[in-house]
C-alpha cells in the first residue's frame, strides 16, 4: 500500500510508486528496488524504478498542466499551496519517521527540519499574490514568466526538505515540476504524492529511480529549468547536459566547510559549536564543519573539549529518542568515511576519539576527531560526509583564514574571534555564506551563491525565491502606432 495518506498512515513495509498526472503510477516502470534501514540492515520497503517512458509521461503531464496552472493566477496558486502546507504539517511526524527508516536520522531532528521547511513553504505560498501584483503601468516595465517544466533533482540527506524548500517557490512562480528524489531515500518523497492531490493533475509529478532516470529527465526536450542538489561530480554532468541544451540550471553542490578559531575565544563554547556543526545528521550535511583551523595557543584545550563533547552524542537508531548520532546512510558511505580517516592516520594524523566503524547490524560510525592530517590529504581536501572533524593547528588566525580559502569547495565558512579587526578579515572568507561567532539575526532573505565548485546560480530562499524561479523580460511601450 501507499506509505502515507493525508491521515498519516505509515505501512510497515513501504511500496513506493511514481506520482504522475495526479495519481500513483506503476505502469511503464522497470523493476522494483529495495530500500534498506541503515540502523538495522533490514528492508524498509521498495520502489518502482523509472524508465525513459515514465520520465517522458511525467514531463508531458507537467507540460500539459502548465498553461492552466499559470492561468489560475498567483492568488489562487498561493491559496492551493497554503492548503498543501496544512496537509504537510499534519503528515510531518510520519514523514520524519519514514526519513529515519530510510536514511537513519533522528526522528525528532527530522520532524523539526520538516516543520521549518513547511513554515517557509507556507510563507512562500502567501507571497505569490504580492510578487505578481501589477507594477505601475508605465511605458516601460519588467515582467516575468515561469520557466515551464522544472526538473527538481534531490539528494538523500534531507529527503523531504530538499523538495519542500524549493517546491513552493517553483510552483508559486507558475512552473510545473517533475521531482526526482535520490534512489537511496525515495520513500518519504514518494509519500508526498497523495498529499499533493489537491493540486491540478500534472502540476507536480514524482519519478523514482537512479542517476539514469535523472539524466533522462535533464535531457528531456520539454524541460525548461533544472534545479539540482547533490555532489560536485554529478553536478558537473547535470550542468553540462543543461548547458548543451542552453537551459538554465541551479546547482547546489557539496562542501568542505572550514571553521577558523582564534586564540581569544571561549574554548568550551567553540567545541560545542564545532561538534554540532560537524556531527549533526552524522556529518551528512552539505554545510557540515569538516575542517577546523584552531590557534596553537588554545589547540590542546580545544581538542580536549571536543573529546568531552563527543560524550553527549549518543549513537543509535534514529527511532530512539535519545539518539543524536544515527547511522550513515549505507555501507558504502561508512566505508568511504573510514577510508578518509585511515588515510589520515597513515599520513601521521592522530585520532584521539572515534575512528573505527561499529560492528553491525547497521552502518554506524562514531563521533570522530582527527588531528594533524596533511593539508593535501583527502580528509582535508575532499568532502568526507561523515561524523569526522579534522583539526589543523595554525600559528595565527590569518593562517587559518588562508587555509580555509583553499581547495575546491566554497559552500559555507565560519570563524570565531573577539578581535574586531579579525572579524573584518573573516568576513572576506570566500564562501556562499560566512558565519562569524555563531551568527545573529542575519538577513533571512539574502541571496546565496556557492563559491568555487560548490555550486552555481544565485538562489533566494522562501518568498524571494520567486525572483530566482521566473524569467524576467522587459516591456517598453511607445507612443501612438
Ligand atoms: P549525488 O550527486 O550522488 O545524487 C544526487 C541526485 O542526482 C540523486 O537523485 C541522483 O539519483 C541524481 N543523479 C545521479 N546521476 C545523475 C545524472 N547523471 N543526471 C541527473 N541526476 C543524476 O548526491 P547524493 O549522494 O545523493 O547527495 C550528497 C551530496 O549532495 C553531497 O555532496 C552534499 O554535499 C550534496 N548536498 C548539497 C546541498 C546544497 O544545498 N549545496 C544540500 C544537500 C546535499
Amino acid at each position: 500500500m501507499t506509505a502515507l495518506t493525508p491521515q498519516g498512515v505509515v505501512a510497515d513495509l513501504v511500496h513506493a510508486q511514481h506520482w504522475v498526472a495526479g495519481a500513483p503510477d506503476a505502469a511503464l516502470s522497470g523493476a522494483t528496488r529495495p530500500v534498506t534501514d541503515p540502523a538495522t540492515g533490514s528492508t524498509t520497503g521498495d520502489f518502482t524504478v523509472g524508465t525513459a517512458a515514465v520520465v517522458d509521461r511525467s514531463v508531458r503531464a507537467a507540460a500539459e498542466a502548465g498553461p492552466g496552472w499559470w492561468d489560475l493566477g498567483a492568488e489562487a496558486r498561493g491559496q492551493l499551496l497554503g492548503q498543501v502546507a496544512s496537509r504537510l504539517t499534519v503528515a510531518a511526524p510520519q514523514l520524519a519517521a519514514l526519513e529515519s527508516r530510510e536514511m537513519g536520522k533522528p526522528v525528532a531532528m527530522a520532524q523539526q527540519d520538516i516543520e521549518g521547511s513547511i513554515e517557509m513553504f507556507r510563507a512562500t505560498a502567501e507571497s505569490a499574490a504580492t510578487f505578481f501584483a501589477p507594477a505601475a503601468r508605465g511605458a516601460g516595465r519588467t515582467a516575468c514568466r515561469p520557466y515551464g517544466v522544472v526538473a527538481l533533482i534531490t539528494p538523500w540527506n534531507y529527503p523531504v526538505c530538499q523538495v519542500t524548500d524549493i517546491l513552493a517557490g517553483l510552483l508559486a512562480a507558475g512552473n510545473t515540476v517533475v521531482v526526482k528524489p535520490s534512489e537511496k531515500a525515495p520513500l518519504s518523497v514518494a509519500a508526498l504524492g497523495p498529499l499533493l492531490d489537491i493540486l491540478p493533475p500534472g502540476v507536480v509529478n514524482i519519478v523514482l529511480g537512479d542517476g539514469e532516470v535523472g539524466a533522462a529527465l535533464v535531457e528531456h526536450p520539454l524541460i525548461g529549468l533544472v534545479h539540482f542538489t547533490g555532489s560536485v561530480a554529478t553536478g558537473r554532468k547535470v550542468g553540462g547536459a543543461a548547458g548543451a541544451r542552453l537551459i538554465p540550471c541551479f546547482l547546489e553542490l557539496g562542501g568542505k566547510d572550514a571553521l577558523v578559531i582564534d586564540r581569544d575565544v571561549d574554548v568550551a563554547k567553540a567545541a560545542a559549536l564545532a561538534a554540532s556543526g560537524g556531527w549533526m545528521n552524522t556529518g551528512q550535511v552539505c554545510t557540515s564543519i569538516e575542517r577546523v583551523y584552531v590557534h596553537r595557543d588554545i589547540a590542546d584545550e580545544f581538542v580536549s573539549a571536543l573529546i568531552h563533547e563527543s560524550a553527549s552524542w549518543p549513537i543509535g537508531s534514529g527511532l530512539n529518542p535519545d539518539t543524536r548520532l544515527g547511522p550513515l546512510v549505507d555501507a558504502r558511505q561508512r566505508d568511504s568515511v573510514h577510508q578518509h580517516v585511515t588515510e589520515a592516520r597513515l599520513g601521521g594524523a592522530e585520532v584521539p576519539i572515534g575512528g573505527e566503524p561499529l560492528p553491525g547490524p547497521g552502518f554506524f560510525y562514531p563521533a570522530t576527531v582527527v588531528v594533524g592530517a596533511p593539508d593535501d590529504s583527502r580528509i582535508m581536501t575532499e568532502e568526507t560526509f561523515g561524523p569526522v572533524i579534522a583539526v589543523r593547528i595554525v600559528n595565527s588566525f590569518e593562517e587559518g583564514l588562508r587555509l580555509a580559502d583553499t581547495g575546491a569547495y566554497g559552500l559555507c565558512a565560519a570563524a570565531l574571534t573577539n578581535d574586531p579587526a579579525h572579524i573584518e578579515l573573516a568576513a572576506a572568507l570566500d564562501a556562499g555564506a560566512v558565519t562569524i561567532n555563531g551568527g545573529g539575526d542575519g538577513p533571512a532573505d539574502a541571496p546565496f551563491e556557492p563559491a568555487r565548485s560548490s555550486g552555481m546560480g544565485r538562489v533566494f530562499w522562501g518568498p524571494r525565491s520567486l525572483e530566482s524561479f521566473t524569467r524576467p523580460y522587459a516591456v517598453s511601450i511607445g507612443g501612438k502606432a
